[in-house]
């Protein structure tokens, strides 16, 4: 989950441009506590930390790097199985205990097998007791170049205080999501829907000109008008998907509008909707690049 998905899921936009600008400039500290609500995406950035160190061919530059979330490092981050990004999450008991502890901190001493930079994220650290606590404050006063650890907690004061004093924190607010453009909401499901009800260009392309019909304040230009037609259905697309691989239904950022979700969820569920994302954020990008607003509009009508 690259750090553009994070925002778009979760807010925590500040955060996310610190984070990518530290890593940018290899500034990023050797531990850091993620606290806040839950629910507010700490979990979902350090993974995206993860990748962005990591990812093979990143996208944006500079400051603004961010993982490709695609490549064969970013996927098996994703899939929770590369063997240099290790998450430690609560035993059956429900607590991190020591002997995930000992091993994470045995592993950290050793070079990373092919990543840049091992990253360790410790999640519900709270639940860590004084001797789980204890042992991997040794890793933290000494920490290893080649590794990061990250402490996930919903109760950073359960921390002991040696722990806190050696880890930066990073606050998380409750997550915030950036507020919906209604009616550029409301063209981007109605161009969905008629992609989905036609294979026809002639038809599609006429959905297009809906694209680049006017709504919102006014003032902006017709590149801005488009991006924000093609930003709402890019955020439409992401709950789909949510939907359709029955992931958890309270990161939905349109759930105000659910049975329209339902509806498009059977025409892009599955490879289309993916496919169709995909082809938005290309058609966002070609817009950063200056190309023709009825160009894109076109061109994406097409490939949904
Ligand atoms: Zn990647």
């Amino acid at each position: 989950m690259p750090y553009g998905d994070v925002v778009s899921r979760w807010g925590q936009r500040r955060l996310a441009a610190l984070l990518a600008r530290s890593v940018a400039r290899d500034a990023l500290p050797p531990s850091l506590i993620f606290s806040g609500p839950a629910g507010a995406g700490m979990r979902d950035m350090a993974v995206a930390v993860a990748q962005s160190i990591n990812c093979l061919t990143p996208t944006g530059e500079d400051d603004a790097r961010d993982a490709c979330g695609t490549c064969a490092s970013c996927t098996r981050i994703a899939r929770g199985v590369h063997p240099d990004v290790v998450i430690v999450e609560p035993d059956e008991k429900g607590r991190v205990n020591i002997e995930q502890i000992r091993n994470v901190v045995d592993r950290a001493g050793f070079r990373p097998f092919e990543a840049r930079r091992r990253v360790i994220v410790i999640d519900d650290a709270d639940t860590m007791l004084g001797p789980a606590q204890s042992a991997l404050l040794k890793v933290l006063e000494e920490p290893p170049p080649s590794s990061i650890f990250i402490l996930v907690t919903t109760r950073p004061d359960m921390l002991l205080p040696t722990v806190q004093s050696r880890c930066p924190r990073l606050r998380f607010q409750a997550a915030e999501r950036e507020p919906i453009d209604e009616e550029a909401r409301a063209i981007a499901r109605d161009v969905l829907a008629q992609a989905a009800a036609t294979d026809d260009a002639g038809r599609r392309i006429d959905a297009a000109k809906d694209l680049l019909a006017k709504t919102g304040a006014g003032g902006r230009t017709d590149r801005e008008q488009l991006a924000s037609h093609l930003q709402a259905m890019a955020a439409l697309l992401r709950d789909v998907e949510v939907l359709s691989t029955g992931a958890n239904a309270e990161v939905l950022a349109n759930a105000d509008v659910r049975p329209d979700l339902d509806r498009l969820t059977k025409s892009f569920g599955g490879d289309r909707g993916v496919r169709a994302f995909a082809a938005v954020d290309t058609a966002l990008a070609a817009l950063d690049r200056n190309a023709g607003v009825k160009v894109v509009a076109d061109w994406l009508v097409l490939n949904l």
